[in-house]
């Protein structure tokens, strides 16, 4: 039995991105695997799967095959071999072009180039104002040297001898329905039609060189932890004169010592006294935008709530600014002097009853709750 082609095998077209062979590789894996599909030949299909993708995962070993296809040439390419199980699928997959459609695409076609993802930390305050700033990215770049063909320059490009030029390979198989003629992109040349003679040395005849670029970066104010901002053209460069791809800058933001963000709102806890509480005050709070003055009226309880209107984040697409929402929690002392220790004795003696009806409810209950046990 010959080996089948990884690209086939995954039904990915050969320019597949990683993204795409994986996606493969699980959907077939999945199908083919020895627990969930029990038809005879499945465990072959999963081994199949398995090893096309572990080739095909590595850019290392994808690259060499791209070049030298299976390690015995004589097996190379050797098209659909559909002995003994499953032929149906691979035959109508075959006919309808499933497993390899775009390898009837033209070669020289232009493509677009890759999109590209960086993750940048921001701080807190960053994300709620926007920033301008620059970045730099290490990105694949069309090689100056040989301007993306990959020769030495002053050589020549030759005609693949396998193809003649056409980036495409007729394959003929028997299968119980006749013979197919099948065409494939060319292993030989990668479907481009042409070989190196000499290989630019700047490139090591890849066409691209890998360069750090910087990039200027405007973030908008109210930008969130998970959000992405898409830079367009700034992906990997177009394939045979195709547009570049876009970059997706992916904004993971710090979180605040002191605010917390739900949206456009933000959140804090403000510790006031239990005299501030009791008689009331005017307390400095801060936010985002500034300090800010809170009227905390007396008898203000811990927990109690506040909102700030327009004190929190812009929203990111224009619609109005978010509020900063403040929660008051009343701190008990811990070190008194005996001075303020008699005070609150006195205060004791002279409040005795002096609770509102609803607290005296309150402490009511409890005192029920503790006669009972
Ligand atoms: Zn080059
Ligand atoms: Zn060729």
């Amino acid at each position: 039995m010959s080996k089948r082609d990884y690209y086939e095998v995954l039904g990915v077209e050969k320019s597949a991105s990683k993204e795409e062979i994986k996606k493969a590789y699980r959907k077939l894996s999945k199908k083919y695997h020895p627990d969930i599909n029990k038809e005879a030949g499945a465990d072959e299909k999963f081994k199949e799967v398995k090893e096309a993708y572990e080739i095909l995962s590595d850019d290392q070993k994808r690259a060499q095959y791209d070049q030298f296809g299976h390690t015995d040439p004589n097996q190379g390419f050797g098209g659909a071999d559909f002995g003994g199980f499953g032929g149906f699928e691979d035959i109508f997959s075959t006919f309808f072009g499933g497993g390899g459609g775009g390898r009837r695409r033209d070669p020289n076609a232009p493509r677009q180039g890759a999109d590209l993802q960086y993750t940048m930390t921001i701080k807190f305050e960053e994300a709620v104002f926007g920033k301008e700033t620059d970045i730099e990215i290490p990105k694949e770049e069309t090689c100056g040297t040989c301007t993306g063909t990959g020769a030495k320059p002053g050589t020549d490009l030759e005609t693949c001898s396998h193809c003649h030029g056409s980036g495409q390979l007729n394959v003929e198989q028997n299968t119980p329905f006749g013979r197919i003629v099948n065409r494939r992109a060319c292993p030989y040349c990668s479907g481009t039609g042409k070989m190196i003679k000499e290989k630019c040395s700047t490139c090591g005849g890849d066409g691209t060189v890998t360069k750090m670029k910087k990039i200027h970066v405007k973030i908008p104010a109210g930008i969130d932890d998970g959000q992405q901002l898409r830079v367009s053209g700034q992906g990997e460069p177009g394939v045979n004169g195709g547009p570049a791809g876009d970059l997706f800058i992916v904004f993971r933001v710090l979180p605040h010592e002191l605010f917390e963000r739900d949206g456009d709102d933000i959140y804090c806890e403000i510790p006031i006294t239990f005299v501030q509480a009791s008689l009331g005050d005017e307390i400095e709070v801060p936010t985002i935008h500034g300090k800010i003055k809170l009227k905390v009226p007396a008898g203000t309880q811990t927990g109690t709530k506040f909102r700030l209107r327009g004190k929190g984040v812009p929203n990111v697409r224009g619609y109005g600014t978010g509020d900063q929402h403040i929660r008051v929690k009343v701190v008990t002392p811990t070190k008194l002097n005996e001075k303020q220790k008699n005070l609150l004795r006195e205060f004791a003696e002279v409040s005795g009853e002096m609770l509102d009806e609803q607290q005296a409810g309150f402490f009511d209950k409890v005192k029920r709750a503790l006669k009972r046990d």
